[in-house]
């Protein structure tokens, strides 16, 4: 009904108009419609009324052919002004008697037409019969008129559209009146709306109008505005973190020293980051659309598409290795990782130069080749050497016993104290001979694991050490250690050597006493060896562990300075953590662990 771009102040008034015009016409229709029955329906009524009257009257001037007197009787007619003519016919039907008396002839019918009324027009008419004793005399004709109706009507419509007018102009007054109650707040809302749409600014709010479906319809409004200046907000955040992590990432790829790139399923580069220049000497624009297959030394390209369909399948990272040909045709040694992104079908990799890495890793290997060979070359050297040296040095303390008691007599003092120094030089030198055989014999003997009982091994060194023990009236205490499962051998002499020590390092006048305790963690044993002996100088607890190392001299405690020597390359061999808490006069705490399901110890 309203196109769409009228204004709503249009759009009311027209309602509005439209609204009163409708219902004054319709019910302009119905009072018209029933004025137009009720006087047709008065009009005829009289008319009959009328008509009857005047059959009556007329009877005797019909029946006595009384023609002056039919005349003044149709002249009383007057008094009806809507009836224009008026005529009595005989029983033959012709013309007697007419009202007015000068109508022409042909102002009346020519024939009786049948009885009753009839509408023509702007007329009725009535043919009236004339009875007298069931005798028709004749009839009575009468023509009325109901003009008057019309100009009654057209009086009444010009009334209508005066209404129509002053209706008009009322609801253009009240559209102006409602604009504001209504139209008001709507335009406000517009134009607010269009502020925002144009401006961009959504901090503008519309001006709120009381609590009705308007005010409500302002306050949703300004709701969704605040909705929409949070989103916005947020998304101009959204924004600036965005450019700022895509300008970070083309720093990334920018200043990356490894190439970052991104690879086809077929292995073609796609993208490139600068790195490609300073790695492989190609500008990166040269290598997009190359495959790597084309790239990598020949021995290499072989290993691509397996790498590729691994990645493919869902290896989500995973590290390969291949030589690179630079554009000069120098080789670089790449570590690539690389992810599979379904959504882009793009393999996303990032290539490391290992060429240092490489040589490195590859020196490493050599020197400790070296190193192993030499190793095992000393070893052979301390094994051989000290096996050896054992005849020699037996035959020097056995051919110094023969001399001191063959030659007793013929020694003075001070000769036998020089021999007894030998002697007890020779014994000494046969403890660390035998300590060295000891300790170039580890890891050598073939060796299975089993399940030690660690009271029963501590057991073993208390009856090993009985004479020290009950010389210095010393205590072993130990109580409730696990079974473990272990490599008997290195288990045992790691314990003997530390009781060993624990023994041997007493405070002077303190009677030794020696605690071992186990402590059990998730995946191993701690084994604590624990001395209330002379301690030693945190410094020193590197030292101790080397051969030879020794913090006192023998006249202070004997030893060969192998001992914990021993401890050491059992630990290094059979993957043993070890080491010492002590200070100086505190005693010590040495612990080593035992690996629970071990398969090495
Ligand atoms: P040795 O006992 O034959 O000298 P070790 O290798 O067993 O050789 O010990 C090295 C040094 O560590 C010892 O000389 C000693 O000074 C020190 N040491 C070892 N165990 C203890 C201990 N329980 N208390 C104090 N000092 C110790």
């Amino acid at each position: 009904m309203f196109g769409k771009n009228v204004s709503i102040k249009r759009k009311l008034m027209t309602a509005i108009l439209v609204n009163s015009a409708s219902v004054l016409l319709l019910a302009c229709i119905a009072f018209f419609s029933y004025e137009y029955y009720s006087f047709r329906k008065s009009s005829l009524s009289r008319l009959s009324t009328i008509g009857k009257i005047v059959a009556i009257n007329s009877t005797a001037s019909l029946a006595f052919k009384d023609h002056k007197d039919a005349t003044e009787i149709l002249l009383a007619l007057k008094s009806e002004p809507r009836i224009l003519v008026a005529a009595l016919y005989d029983k033959e039907n012709h013309l007697f008697a007419q009202y007015p008396i000068n109508a022409p002839a042909d102002a009346f019918p020519k024939k009786v037409g049948s009885n009753g009324s009839q509408y023509q027009n702007n007329f009725i008419t009535l043919f009236q019969p004339i009875v007298q004793y069931n005798k028709q005399l004749g009839t009575l004709y009468i023509k009325y008129d109901m003009k008057t109706l019309y100009e009654r009507f057209k009086v009444y419509t010009a009334v209508v559209i005066l209404i129509i007018i002053l209706i008009s102009c009322w609801a253009y007054f009240l559209s102006l009146k409602l604009q504001q109650r209504i139209a008001g707040p709507i335009l406000e809302l517009a134009e607010t709306a269009r502020a925002i749409s144009d401006d961009k600014d959504y901090s503008v709010r519309a001006v709120e109008v009381g609590s009705d479906e308007l005010g409500r319809l302002t306050e949703s409004f300004n709701y969704m505005i605040m909705q929409i200046e949070k989103q916005n907000i947020s998304i101009v955040s959204i924004n600036h973190q965005l450019e700022q992590s895509s300008a970070e990432l083309q720093d990334i790829m920018d200043y990356s020293v490894d190439v970052i790139c991104t690879l086809d399923r077929k292995g073609n580069f796609v993208k490139i980051s600068a790195a490609a220049k300073t790695l492989w000497d190609y500008e990166p624009f040269e290598l997009i659309g190359c495959n790597l297959k084309n790239l990598v030394h020949q021995d290499d390209i072989a290993g691509i598409d397996p790498v590729i369909e691994l990645i493919i399948n869902g290896e989500q990272s995973t590290n390969f290795e291949n030589r690179f040909i630079r554009k000069d045709g120098k080789e670089v040694s790449m570590i690539w990782s690389a992810r599979w992104k379904e959504k882009e079908k793009l393999i996303y990799c990032i290539a490391r130069d290992a060429t240092a890495i490489k040589n490195a890793e590859y020196k490493l290997q050599k020197r400790a080749k070296e190193l192993a060979y030499s190793n095992e070359e000393l070893e052979q050297f301390a094994y051989i050497a000290s096996h050896d040296l054992q005849e020699p040095l037996r035959m020097v303390s056995s051919f110094l016993t023969q001399l001191e008691k063959k030659y007793k007599d013929q020694l003075d003092d001070k000769a036998k104290q020089y021999i007894n120094f030998a002697v007890d030089g020779a014994v000494r030198m046969r403890r660390i001979i035998l300590d060295l055989l000891e300790y170039s014999r580890i890891g050598k003997k073939k060796e299975h694991l089993e399940l030690v009982d660690l009271n029963e091994v501590v057991n073993q060194v208390v009856q090993f050490c009985k004479t020290t023990i009950e010389e210095k009236g010393a205590q072993v205490i130990a109580e409730n250690l696990p079974t473990v499962r272990a490599i008997r051998m290195p288990v045992q002499q790691m314990l003997q050597n530390l009781i060993g020590n624990a023994l041997k390092y007493q405070k002077e006048n303190v009677k030794p006493i020696v605690k071992i305790i186990a402590e059990e963690e998730e995946t191993y044993w701690k084994i604590s060896v624990i001395d209330n002996g002379i301690g030693i100088d945190p410094q020193f607890f590197d030292k101790i562990f080397l051969a030879f190392q020794r913090l006192h001299n023998n006249t202070e405690y004997s030893g060969s300075g192998i001992g914990l020597a021993i401890c050491k390359k059992i630990a290094e061999k059979y993957d043993i953590q070890l080491w010492v808490e002590s200070e100086l006069d505190k005693g010590s705490i040495f612990t080593f662990t035992i690996t629970k399901n071990n398969d090495k110890q």
